[in-house]
């Protein structure tokens, strides 16, 4: 076949947005394991969930069969305003490493909150909205998540109650205005407005605060006001569902040119970009149609995948939310000071958990300091300057491109880039400074973690 020229970017029209998403959990012979209600050890049913997560969400989150779902139009018009997201071939990188490989990424990053997060925000508060809900709370840590969230809330008019990490609300001035400027409530956690709140300071009076902490505020504040649901931003099943409209598009696109990616990989923090771009592809893998490598990238600084135990735990440090059977280091495990805030959750989507323990898909953890020097060469050869998370695909993908060019193969790879850094100067300027530290996890701090992980009756 005679070599079509590749656009540098390869973008698809407006009637190309997926009209349904794909739920990959159908072609799994092994399915997810169910969450499980951590008072009684069984299974949670639909009922339990729906006091915590509205309906529509719940019903998402508990189909393990049907393969697609439509996406409502409101979603469809609002994709409209950011998507379909570009598919582009890194040619200029590929020219700065010397390699034979062909690059493309996914870039997610281009709407004001940074990143694909708001992809399933905008899915969560429309069901919310349907419902007819107020309103809708939930935590962020580095903040992309909230200021996703903020956006749709806006566009909906529902009510929007952010309980953000008392440390990043101080540090991230610039965050927490961009999701009051959408009209969210930011509250910094722990905070006087809960129960839960309320008794950490008591005891605790100077904490800077923690996500476990800001989970178990939200889901107070939405189980305690009328009207409310608490919503989240990645490793539920639900999540990765509406992400899988990032690896639809990403296919879409490279068909058009018959290009096959060899090599599929993304950061992963809860699973959900990961998750989401590799859908369509793993689903042709699951069925026996084609097959593909693909590559989970992790912090070695917070490494569930590659060091982690497969386990049922908490999703929280306050032991409240349900019980996921996960890679995880356990859910009291705190990972060192790492600039990629996204990547810094214990555990891992049970969806993404599930295919990797049948071997379907593999892993790599990756030093801080490296994953600052593939950002600035990427920003320094495609222009784009990306969040330190995204980075850790960007490594991983240089790292495999240098690897083509030792032998020569014309290998097509594929990774995620999920967002934007502009809310991550600290970081890069320690990396400029020549400040950045890596730090890596003794056995004896994860055995610490481990340590912590609950006792599960057996699921016969
Ligand atoms: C939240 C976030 C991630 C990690 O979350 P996943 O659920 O693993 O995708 C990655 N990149 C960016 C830019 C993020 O905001």
């Amino acid at each position: 076949m005679s070599e079509t020229k590749i656009p540098y970017k390869i973008y698809l029209s407006e009637n190309e947005i997926p009209k349904q998403w794909y739920n990959l959990r159908a072609d799994m012979k092994n399915k997810p394991a169910p969450l499980l209600n951590p008072a009684t050890g069984q299974p949670l049913k639909a009922e339990e969930l729906s006091g915590i997560f509205c309906e529509e969400l719940v019903k998402q989150e508990l189909d393990n069969d049907t393969a697609y779902v439509d996406i409502p139009q409101e979603i469809r018009d609002f994709y409209k305003m950011y998507r379909p997201s570009p598919l582009v071939r890194a040619y200029c990188l590929e020219k700065a490493l010397g390699t034979p490989a062909k690059i493309y990424y996914k870039f997610e990053g281009n709407n004001t909150s940074g990143s694909h997060k708001l992809n399933s925000a905008i899915a969560q508060a429309y069901y919310a909205k349907n419902q007819g809900l107020k309103g809708v709370t939930t935590e962020t840590g580095a903040g992309q998540w909230g200021t996703a969230l903020s956006m749709a809330c806006a566009y909906l008019g529902l009510d929007c109650k952010v309980y953000m990490v008392k440390v990043s609300y101080e540090q991230k001035p610039f965050r927490r205005e961009v999701m009051r400027t959408y009209g969210a409530e930011v509250t910094p956690s722990p905070s006087n407005t809960t129960a839960i709140g309320r008794k950490i300071l008591a005891e605790n009076p100077d904490t800077t605060g923690s996500l476990g902490c800001a989970i178990s505020e939200a889901v107070e504040a939405a189980t305690s006001n009328e009207g409310y649901r608490y919503v989240l931003g990645s490793v539920l099943n639900q999540v990765l569902l509406h992400q899988s409209v990032i690896g639809l598009e990403a296919k879409a696109a490279l068909d058009k040119y018959g290009v096959k990616p060899d090599m599929i990989i993304g950061c992963a923090g809860g699973g959900s970009n990961l998750g989401g771009l590799i859908a369509p592809f793993m689903g042709e893998k699951l069925r026996g149609e084609n097959d593909y490598e693909i590559l989970a990238v992790e912090p070695a600084s917070c490494p569930s995948f590659t060091r982690g135990k497969y386990a049922y735990d908490f999703c929280d440090t306050g032991n409240i939310c349900p019980l996921a059977k996960m890679y995880t280091l356990g859910s009291k495990f705190i990972p060192s000071a790492n600039h990629a805030g996204g990547l810094r959750f214990h555990g891992m989507s049970t969806v993404l958990s599930q295919l990797y323990d049948d071997g379907l898909m593999k892993a790599t953890a990756v030093e801080q300091s490296s994953v600052f020097e593939a950002a600035e060469q990427f920003a320094r050869t495609e222009g784009i300057l990306p969040a330190p998370e995204s980075a850790h695909a960007i490594r991983a993908a240089i790292d495999e491109a240098l690897k083509c060019k030792e032998t020569g193969e014309e290998k097509t790879i594929l990774f995620g880039l999920t967002g934007t850094g502009y809310f991550d100067l600290v970081a890069y300027q320690k990396f400029n400074d020549g400040e950045m530290t890596d730090y890596i996890p003794t056995d004896e701090d994860l055995a610490a973690g481990f340590a912590t992980l609950p006792e599960v009756p057996s699921q016969g």
